[in-house]
């Protein structure tokens, strides 16, 4: 595996098929992300799903929200200091099959914490979950693959197609903060944040600090940054 950014994504792949990826995050974020989320599953319980009447309607709202939720979130970590960790992630210099398993400790202590948020509102059995992070998790792995997809007209107004989230990891700033979507296209339709374009795209980070020392220098570099960076937020809002 010459390709040093492949390494990454091997590391990331690795220690999530031996279920040691989540033991990372909550050794790196000292349980901070499952406590939280732990609160709001036991404080929350809206159960708002027992609205809806049907079972297959209860899975397609699931469906459809988890993708919202997969938005939201993916918006949060390009905003300061979260983009320190979500950069992990924008540093893949190639894609491939396993580039959808890259990303940092932390970062995906923050999605425990949204996919809680969701969990405490809707009150989904967890089965509704796994089924749509099964299909998230192969769509992922699509549009991670390096295929030159844009899917035609259902690439513009239904699913987001390789093509789209290549263009959300390319180095040029002109396309900076688009294309956030997971699986639908229509909510960075609704929010404004479509793009699409025949350039040539060349994916990963103007200034890439990762890659050049192995996987677990470019964690603490993650950690590292991120400290920084809510170091300076906090001593500008205070
Ligand atoms: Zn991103
Ligand atoms: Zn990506």
């Amino acid at each position: 595996m010459k390709d040093k950014s492949t390494q990454g994504d091997f590391w990331c792949w690795i220690l999530s098929i031996l279920n040691l990826f989540d033991f990372f995050t909550l050794l790196f974020s000292f349980g901070f992300f499952y406590v939280l989320s732990i609160v709001f599953l036991k404080t929350g319980g809206l159960n708002l799903l027992s609205y809806v009447p049907a079972v297959y309607l209860q899975c397609l709202v699931i469906f459809c929200l988890g993708d919202l939720k997969h938005y939201l979130w993916h918006r949060f970590m390009h905003a300061l200091p979260f983009w320190e960790l979500h950069k992990y992630h924008h540093s893949a210099t190639e894609f491939n099959l396993i580039t959808t398993s890259r990303g940092h400790f932390l970062e995906r202590g923050v999605l425990v914490f949204f996919d809680s948020l969701l969990f405490s509102l809707m009150g989904a059995p967890l089965a509704y979950f796994a089924i749509f992070l099964w299909i998230k998790e192969f769509y992922n792995q699509l549009l991670h693959s390096n295929l030159n997809w844009s899917l035609g007209w259902f690439g513009k107004y239904i699913f987001v197609s390789p093509k789209a989230h290549k263009l959300h990891h390319s180095k040029a700033p002109e396309f900076y903060g688009k294309n956030f979507g997971g699986i639908f296209v229509f909510w960075d339709r609704l929010f404004g944040t479509f793009m699409s374009t025949e350039k040539e795209i060349t994916i990963g980070l103007e200034e890439n600090p990762y890659n050049a020392y192995g996987f677990w220098w470019d964690m603490m570099e993650g950690v590292k940054a991120f400290g920084k960076s809510s170091l300076l937020l906090t001593k500008k809002l205070f």
